[in-house]
């Protein structure tokens, strides 16, 4: 099986539920308070990990607490965590994170250690890159140094993966060394530039961004599916059903999936429907990495 490096974020997740979201000077009391390791980098490993992909990570902790606790969750899903290093003075990044009755969520991100990671670091951590096949990035870490792995890595012919979260305007010199980009609707609506209120607009939104030298696109759409694109097709994918608890790493799992399917040699086709499967079942479940399926929950699961 190919390698897959994961070049991002790992934050502890501090998670509370609320019946509804507090308004601007409001307070509301939560209930079920719990400390659950993520980030989407470290989810996106873990995803892969439990689908018995084998894993690089490349990031940065604080030397806390947290940043311990965050590198043995990696360990104990069998992530490579030799590339994360361990900065001083520095706290671990935290996510707040709000969940309503309707298994909405809300999240307030403190980086940390995050974003602390710079070229310099990713040049210290070339071999994990030159090893794998795939290379996978969100925008948790400086955007300076997405672009710059995205840049070295197909320097070295890998095939690298953006899940472009949370959502800036991205530039030519990074779209040009994206193979498949996995927005959300609402990163894609930021991403195109093209304002979404119909179900038809995603369309448009989607080959409005594909213009701008995209080459194959997933835009995930929560219960209703998926949209895949490439410059000859499109096709759209429904979400399976479940009993949606909470969506909080939903698109992470998603995009682990289809890394993985990929470093399988399996084509797009089966690589979303796996994902899709996988997405379906993180959401039955609270937390971030607490909600990531096993590869035998995805084989036993019906659909
Ligand atoms: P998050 O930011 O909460 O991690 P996201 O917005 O990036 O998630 P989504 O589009 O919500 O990502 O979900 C990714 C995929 O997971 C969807 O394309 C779908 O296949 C699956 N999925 C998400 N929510 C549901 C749901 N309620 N029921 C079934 N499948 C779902």
């Amino acid at each position: 099986m190919k390698k897959i490096t994961v070049v991002g974020s790992l934050n502890m997740d501090l998670v509370v539920n609320v019946e509804k979201m507090p308004k601007v000077g409001q307070t509301v009391i939560g209930s079920n308070f719990k400390e659950v390791p993520g980030g989407k980098g470290a989810n996106q490993a873990v995803a892969m990990a439990r689908l018995n992909g084998q894993v690089n990570m490349i990031g940065k902790v604080g030397q806390d607490g947290f940043g311990k606790e965050l590198l043995n969750s990696l360990k104990k899903d069998k992530v490579n965590t030799e590339y994360v290093k361990t900065e001083k003075n520095i706290a671990s990044g935290v996510a707040l994170i709000t969940v309503n009755e309707d298994a909405d969520n809300s999240i307030v991100v403190a980086p940390g250690a995050n974003y602390e990671l710079r070229k310099d670091d990713i040049d210290d951590c070339m071999d994990a890159i030159k090893e794998s096949d795939i290379v996978v990035a969100q925008l948790e870490v400086p955007i300076d140094t997405v672009r710059y792995t995205l840049e070295k890595s197909k320097e070295l012919n890998k095939y690298t993966i953006l899940n472009p979260a949370p959502a800036v305007k991205l530039g030519d010199e990074i779209i040009k060394n994206v193979d498949l980009l996995t927005p959300n609707e609402t990163e894609l609506e930021i991403l195109s530039g093209v304002e979404i209120k119909k179900d038809e607009d995603i369309l448009n939104a989607a080959k409005t961004l594909m213009n701008k030298g995209v080459k194959e696109l997933i835009v995930t759409l929560g219960s209703k599916g998926c949209l895949y694109i490439n410059k000859d097709m499109h096709k759209m994918y429904k979400s399976y059903k479940v009993n949606a608890v909470d969506t909080t790493a939903a698109g992470d799992s998603f995009t682990g999936a289809v890394a993985v399917s990929l470093a399988n040699d399996e084509n797009i086709d089966k690589a979303i429907d796996f994902a899709s499967k996988v997405g379906a079942l993180s959401v039955t479940k609270e937390g971030a990495q607490s909600s990531l399926p096993y590869l035998e929950d995805v084989m036993k699961f019906e659909g």
